[in-house]
């Protein structure tokens, strides 16, 4: 099904296919625009692998893919989040080659275009002020009334906006508009502001200008400038193409892009807009843009996500104008699909009890051997050390087992994955609280790979570790970040229902010995508890061990509701 070369036809390609069938275009250009204000989140991997890999299917003809910052607002841009959002792209598994661009170093371009727009009569500087504006902009039932300052000659228009530039004007005092059409039905078309005063440094132009292009006055400028053939976006931009659509047309410039829209990626138990993303943040509900919790690449990865999860993920998903929500367990399922053929199994004990195997001698080590990927039958075996005392998982023995309970009881018999059949002897209980503190087995010789022998049943096989070989490990549970489907329509806010369970902190881990030593990011299973992934933050190798539980081995999410 998700086989990479052969993506998903959506209506976008088709549309491509024939734009090259056709010679309308000898070769595709496309992009990704992020504002540089925030980390990228899974909608964001959509659009991406949408455009690139638009791209990348039609290499042959010379197709490019260019990543563009769209830092044409200079109040909410930050270096960190440009940095964040190339690595986080190129994580992803997309590369933009050559071509990284910055709208911010189109701003002489911008420049001259509303300066081509004034001269041909087609905008105007407006002083009124921005409560004047709004008021006369009419409503959808309504048409807007015209500026008075929309009539003004040719020659006055570029003296204001010369001044404009020059800085004789504060903040909201002028405005550059388009001249289109006061009663159009779309409202984006009613005189749009295209050019506003903002004293205020940019990022990359520092001090230079003064004044700041509108959104939608510079993204179709910053398209044709990079000769952009298709630019896809969201669902959102749709009224705003006649605008788009306007300033291609009436400005100078050296190429036709064309926009095509489609349907935002939309998760339940998740949000996705950044605004709450950094509310999310900066409100400390989570450790940064890159905790495991958040829908964010940075913290899809630190939790061992593999990005061709996400790729697949995206594909499956595909591209359509229907505006619906995606279940979070698609995405949740290709993590484990991917992880389920690619990581190597471990074994690790998240709430230890000690069994001691009490016909093993005091100092006697042997070794046995367990299967490090039963998927993939190149991953080969792996030797570990099996002793007197290992540590089981305290809720493989009950003392007074349910039925179905077919794992450690009094009576009972029990495979040690890899290893040995162990029969129970008795076990050891605190006197004071009456916890188990400790079970006694027998192992039975011969029985490793082998039946048990007569008379014995074995109907179940639990991890272990060697007590004596054991590295103790910090392990992170995680959890959906929000317990409410549809976090944004929330009564009193998507805050109101986050997770109280969505991390759980387990301290004395035991892991196999090695899993200490691993580098931040190694990602592997454990058996019978999920796939985890050493944390990129916090393990350091060979003194403190954090592992991250990527997810589960099933959903059980889908078993709860
Ligand atoms: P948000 O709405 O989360 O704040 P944004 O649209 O403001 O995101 P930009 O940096 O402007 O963020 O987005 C860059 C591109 O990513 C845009 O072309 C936008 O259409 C696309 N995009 C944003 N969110 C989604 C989504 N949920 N699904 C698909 N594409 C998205
Ligand atoms: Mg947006």
């Amino acid at each position: 099904m998700s086989e990479e070369a052969t993506s998903k036809r959506d209506f976008i390609r088709d549309i491509v296919a024939e734009d090259l069938a056709s010679g309308k275009h000898a070769r595709i250009v496309t992009r990704f625009p992020p504002e540089p204000n925030g980390y990228l989140h899974i909608g964001h991997a959509k659009a991406i692998c949408l455009s690139w890999g638009i791209a990348q299917e039609n290499a042959a003809t010379g197709s490019d893919f260019h990543l563009r910052f769209d830092d044409t607002n200079p109040s909410r841009e930050e270096q960190e989040y440009v940095d964040s959002i190339q690595e986080d792209i190129r994580w992803l598994g997309c590369d933009w080659g050559e071509h990284l661009y910055f709208a911010s170093d189109y701003f002489e371009f911008f420049y001259d275009c509303a300066v081509h727009l004034i001269r041909e009569g087609k905008a105007f500087v407006d002083e009124q002020t921005a409560d004047q504006i709004r008021e006369a902009h009419g409503t959808v039932s309504e048409p807007g009334r015209h500026s008075p300052f929309r009539d003004r000659p040719v020659e006055e228009n570029l003296e204001l906006f010369e001044k404009m530039r020059a800085g004789e004007f504060r903040d909201g005092e002028a405005v550059l508009r388009a001249r289109i059409d006061m009663s159009s039905s779309n409202m984006h078309l009613r005189d749009p502001i295209i050019y506003r005063v903002l004293h205020e440094s940019h990022h990359n132009t520092g001090d230079k200008w003064c004044i700041y292009p509108m959104y939608d006055f510079a993204h179709p400028l910053e398209d044709a400038h990079e000769h952009v053939t298709h630019s896809l976006c969201t669902l959102e931009f749709e009224v705003h193409r006649p605008v788009y659509d306007w300033v291609i047309e009436n400005c100078p410039v050296p190429s036709v892009p064309r926009q095509i829209e489609f349907s935002r990626l939309t998760l339940n138990y998740t949000v996705v807009s950044k605004r709450k993303l950094l509310e999310l943040v900066e409100k400390e509900k989570v450790d940064g843009w890159d905790d495991p919790r958040m829908p964010t690449l940075s913290g899809a990865r630190r939790r061992g996500y593999p990005p061709e999860a996400i790729r697949n993920f995206c594909q499956d998903v595909g591209i359509t104008k229907f505006k619906g929500v995606t279940d979070v367990a698609r995405l949740e399922n290709e993590v484990r699909k991917v992880l389920n053929a690619s990581a190597p199994r471990r074994m690790a004990v998240l709430d230890p009890l000690k069994l001691v195997l009490v016909n093993m001698p005091e100092d006697h080590f042997e070794e046995v051997e367990s299967q490090n990927n039963p998927e993939d039958e190149g991953a080969g075996l792996r030797k570990l050390p099996l002793g007197r005392e290992i540590w089981i998982e305290r809720n493989d023995f009950v003392v007074d087992p349910p039925r179905k309970y077919f794992r450690l009881a009094p009576g009972r018999a029990v495979r040690l994955r890899g290893g040995y059949i162990v029969q129970y002897v008795d076990h050891v209980c605190d006197p004071g609280s009456g916890d188990v503190t400790e079970v006694h087995c027998e192992f039975l010789p011969g029985t490793i790979g082998q039946a048990p022998p007569e008379g014995v049943v074995c109907k179940a096989a639990i991890h272990w570790v060697s007590a004596a070989h054991a590295e103790n490990a910090e392990v992170r549970l995680y959890d959906r970040l929000f317990n409410h489907e549809n976090p944004d329509a929330a009564e009193d806010g998507f805050l109101s229902v986050i997770n109280p369970d969505s991390l759980e902190i387990v301290a004395g881990a035991k892991l196999e010995p090695g899993l200490g030593t691993e580098p931040p990011g190694f990602c592997c299973q454990f058996e019978r508890l999920g796939y985890f992934c050493a944390d990129s933050l916090h393990h350091e190798p060979g003194s403190r061990a954090v592992y991250n539980r990527t997810i589960g081995l099933r959903d059980t999410w889908g078993r709860k509701s």
